[in-house]
C-alpha cells in the first residue's frame, strides 16, 4: 500500500517533469513534441490504474528526459528502488542521472551520494568509498550525510585509521560535531592493542581520546583497565574517578573496577570516602551493594545488611532486594533459610529476565555494553537502565 502511494506521488511528480519537459521542447523547436512521448505517459498511467508499478515505471521513464527538473524524481525512484532491495536498478537509475550534464553541481553531489548509498548496500565498499571520498569535503547541504556515509562503512569494515583520518582532515564548519566519534574509534584502537597486549600503544589511543572527547566514560574505563593491567592502581583509581563529573549514570561499570584498585593500594578509607561521595550525589545499586561489601568488613554481616535495608526504603531497587536477601541467607539457618533461598531464586530470575543497557536514542535494550548502537548507530547513547528494575 505504501509502495502504491509513493508511486502515484512519482506518477504525479513525473507527470509535472513530463509537462515541464515538453513545454521546454515546444519552447526550443517551435513545434509540438513527439506523440510518442505522450502515448508513453499514457501508456505507464493505464498501468499504474491496474496496480502494474513495475511496468508503470518503466513507461513513465521512458516518456521522460532527465534534465535538472526531473531530476528529483529520478532520485526519489531511485531511493525507492534501493529500499525494495532492486539494487542493480537503484544503480542504474543513479548512473544515468550522473551522465547528464544538465544537472546542477548540487544535483549532481546528491546523486553521487545516493549512488554511492546504493553501492554500500549492495555490500561494493570500494566503490562507494571512491564516490564518497570525492564529495567529502564539498560545500553543500549533504555534507554531513556523505561524511556519515563513508565513517559508517570504515566502522562496518572496522577501519578506524581512515576514520580518524578523515575526520581529522576535515577543516572549519565540517570539523565540528564529530569529536565524540572520533574518540570512539580511538577507544576502538585502544582496545585492539590491548587484545594484543600492547599496553603502550593502549595508552597513546587512550590520552588522544580524552584530548578529542572530555565526556567519553568509556576512555576512563579503559585506562582503569589498563592501568590496573600494568599494576599502577594510583592512577586507574584517578581515571575512574573521572566518571563521576563525566556521566554518572556509569558509575555503576566502575564500581568492581575501583574494588580492585583501592584493594591495591590498601586504602578502604579512599574507597569509602569515594562511594559516600557517589551515594550521596549519584546512588545506584551497584554503590550500594560495594558499600555493603566494604561495611561487612569492617563491621559485620548484620550492620552491612542495616545498611542495604535502609537503602531500599530510600531507593527501592531489584538488585538491591537481591543484595539484602544474600546478606541475610549467609546469617540464616533451617527453615528461614530454605524460605530465603526460595525467594533468591524467584527474585533472581526476575531480575535475569531484565535488560541492563538502553539506548537513549532508538530504545534498543538488552544485556550487553554497546558503545555503539546496534540499531541506529550512534556512538555512546547507550547507558545502564537506572530505577526500580535496573540501578
Ligand atoms: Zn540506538
Amino acid at each position: 500500500m505504501l509502495d502504491l502511494a509513493l508511486f502515484i506521488l512519482i506518477f504525479v511528480s513525473l507527470g509535472i517533469g513530463y509537462l515541464i519537459g515538453r513545454r521546454e521542447r515546444v519552447r526550443r523547436s517551435g513545434h509540438r513534441s513527439s506523440d510518442q512521448l505522450s502515448s508513453e505517459y499514457f501508456v505507464g498511467l493505464n498501468y499504474l490504474l491496474n496496480e502494474q508499478t513495475d511496468e508503470a515505471i518503466e513507461s513513465f521513464i521512458k516518456a521522460l528526459e532527465i534534465n535538472s527538473d526531473t531530476a528529483e524524481t529520478f532520485m526519489v525512484l531511485g531511493r525507492l528502488f534501493r529500499q525494495r532491495g532492486e539494487l542493480d536498478r537503484a544503480i542504474q537509475t543513479h548512473q544515468d542521472l550522473l551522465a547528464r550534464p544538465s544537472l546542477t553541481r548540487e544535483q549532481m553531489l546528491d546523486v553521487q551520494l545516493e549512488l554511492a548509498r546504493d553501492y554500500k548496500k549492495a555490500g561494493l565498499f570500494d566503490r562507494a568509498e571512491t564516490l564518497l571520498l570525492d564529495i567529502v569535503r564539498q560545500q553543500w547541504p549533504g555534507w554531513r550525510e556523505s561524511i556519515q556515509t563513508l565513517l559508517s562503512i570504515y566502522e562496518r569494515e572496522k577501519e578506524w585509521d581512515k576514520a580518524i583520518q578523515l575526520v581529522g582532515s576535515l577543516k572549519g564548519v565540517q570539523a565540528s560535531g564529530f569529536e565524540s566519534q572520533r574518540s570512539h574509534y580511538l577507544c576502538e584502537l585502544a582496545e585492539q592493542a590491548l587484545r594484543e597486549s600492547d599496553v603502550l600503544s593502549a595508552r597513546r589511543y587512550l590520552r588522544q581520546a580524552a584530548r578529542s572527547s572530555f565526556e567519553n566514560v568509556r576512555v576512563s574505563l579503559l585506562q582503569g583497565q589498563v592501568e590496573l593491567k600494568i599494576d599502577n592502581p594510583k592512577d586507574a583509581v584517578k581515571a575512574l574517578e573521572r566518571i563521576v563529573d563525566q556521566d554518572r549514570s556509569f558509575i555503576p561499570e566502575s564500581v568492581g573496577l575501583l574494588e580492585e584498585g583501592y584493594g591495591r593500594l590498601r586504602s578502604q578509607r579512599g574507597l569509602s570516602t569515594y562511594l559516600g561521595r557517589c551515594l550521596r550525589e549519584a546512588p545506584s545499586a551497584a554503590v550500594v551493594m560495594a558499600s555493603a561489601r566494604l561495611i561487612a568488613q569492617q563491621q559485620g554481616e548484620k550492620e552491612a545488611g542495616r545498611f542495604v535495608a535502609e537503602q531500599i526504603v530510600k531507593r527501592p531497587s531489584l538488585k538491591g532486594l537481591n543484595s539484602l536477601i544474600d546478606i541475610h541467607l549467609q546469617m540464616a539457618e533451617g527453615r528461614a533459610r530454605q524460605n530465603l533461598m526460595m525467594l533468591r531464586d524467584l527474585t533472581g530470575r526476575l531480575e535475569h529476565s531484565k535488560p541492563v543497557y538502553r539506548c537513549g536514542q532508538c530504545g534498543f535494550d538488552g544485556k550487553e555494553l554497546h558503545w555503539q548502537c546496534p540499531r541506529c548507530h550512534e556512538w555512546g547513547s547507550t547507558r545502564p537502565i537506572m530505577g526500580l528494575e535496573g540501578e
